[in-house]
């Protein structure tokens, strides 16, 4: 097990990889210059089992331990950026107007490829590293495309570790909790289906712009009234659409929103009483509904046994006092919650310091932590495949 300062070597090289990837973000499973610059990279490594088109742009990379026989653990990075423009102002900003890395994923690859470089030459540890390269995290199906595509059987992968940039924790410094990490991520659609009219004879109409207002009130209570308080739900009504004119009440009034939680049993209630609660509302003032509801992405779950590994090898890293165990659960949601449902494992939070926060136009991963995840992926491998 290593300290931090076995990895500043790589910092300068982690670096440039690094703002590289940041002149030239690409979106979701459109990630052809990325995944050309990753796979070049391993090569370059001495690595020679290195798997592209998974998931269109996604690669899985083995490098195999000379402490014999074991098993592989995979470890995930994600590569997509977003269709922001940025503002960060820095030398090495977007070259692409309405695209950036605004979530850290140029971080996060390079972070990988730093530990790749490490692993492919040390390789003290039995069994296999599977590198896996993650397309369109952002869009929430990259990682269940790879998993579609069969990689945890293909690979004989048997665990599987995540890692995200936190703005907010210091540099150096880790987070992460057993159990629920982040939130499962349900939207829905409810589509007020009303009688349009004269605006100023609203006894001959039925108005779904009031049925939707009501709608909209009585989702509040699903929360505030119908569950433990203790338990975290969100429910979020974020579009709302209706009307042409002033004079004009339309024939229908269409809302939407996002459902955010930490237990499947709080999933399917909000499935279900969303919709009872919108019908009911409308069919107690005459109209009717159409309701769409679509299942995303799944809770994010960490496994004691990989959690405690993780923790393990982060304060190798960097002591005790600088991986915080109890991190609070996040209610935004995370498409590595697919390979956690499909192989026992774990996600942690990597400290971005005081940068702006995740998805804004001046955020900018911050390179001081590339060594804290280049060495937390080393010692993570080198405790559990430890020889
Ligand atoms: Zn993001
Ligand atoms: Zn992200």
């Amino acid at each position: 097990m290593h300290s931090v300062e076995t990895f500043l070597d790589l910092q300068s090289e982690a670096t440039e990889w690094r703002r590289y990837l940041h002149q030239n973000p690409e979106l979701d499973y459109r990630l052809h210059k990325t995944a050309q610059f990753v796979a070049g990279k391993l090569a370059s490594f001495g690595i020679n089992h290195i798997e592209t088109g998974i998931a269109e742009t996604g690669i899985v990379a083995l490098i195999q331990g000379e402490g014999g026989d074991g098993p592989t653990i995979g470890l995930r990075a994600d590569m997509d950026a977003l269709p922001i423009l940025e503002a960060s102002n820095k030398p090495w900003s977007s070259t692409m107007p309405g695209k950036m890395h605004a979530c850290g994923h140029d971080g996060h690859t390079a972070m990988l490829l730093g530990a790749a470089k490490y692993l492919a030459k040390s390789r003290n540890f039995k069994g296999s590293v599977a590198l896996i390269f993650q397309p369109a995290e952002e869009d929430g199906q990259g990682g269940q495309r790879m998993i579609q595509e069969g990689i945890m059987d293909r690979f004989g992968i048997s665990q599987v570790f995540g890692m995200h940039n936190r703005p907010g924790i210091e540099v150096g410094k880790f987070a992460t909790c057993d159990g629920p990490n982040a939130a499962a991520l349900d939207e829905f659609d409810v589509v007020v289906k009303g009688r349009g009219g004269h605006a100023a004879q609203p006894h001959r109409t039925i108005d779904p712009i009031v049925v939707a207002a009501q709608i909209i009130v009585g989702l509040q209570t699903l929360v505030s009234r119908n569950t433990d308080p203790i338990e975290s739900l969100v429910i979020s009504v974020t579009k709302l659409n209706a009307g042409t004119a002033h004079n004009i009440i339309p024939e229908c009034a269409e809302l939407a929103g996002t459902v955010r939680t930490l237990l499947p049993s709080l999933r399917d209630f909000a499935e279900r009483q969303i919709e009872a609660c919108a019908r009911g509302i409308a069919q107690g003032l005459g109209a009717e509904i159409e309701f769409r509801h679509r299942r995303l992405e799944p809770i994010m779950f960490n496994h004691t046994e990989a959690t405690n590994l993780a923790i393990e090898a982060a304060r190798a890293l960097v002591g005790s006092e600088a991986v915080s165990d109890k991190m609070r659960p996040s209610m935004g949601s995370e498409d590595f919650g697919y390979m956690l449902e499909a192989r026992p494992g774990a996600y942690i939070r990597i400290g971005n310091g005081p940068t702006a926060s995740l998805h804004h136009p001046a955020y900018d991963f911050n390179d001081e932590a590339l060594p804290y995840g280049i060495g937390y992926w080393v010692n993570l491998v080198e405790t559990a495949l430890a020889v």
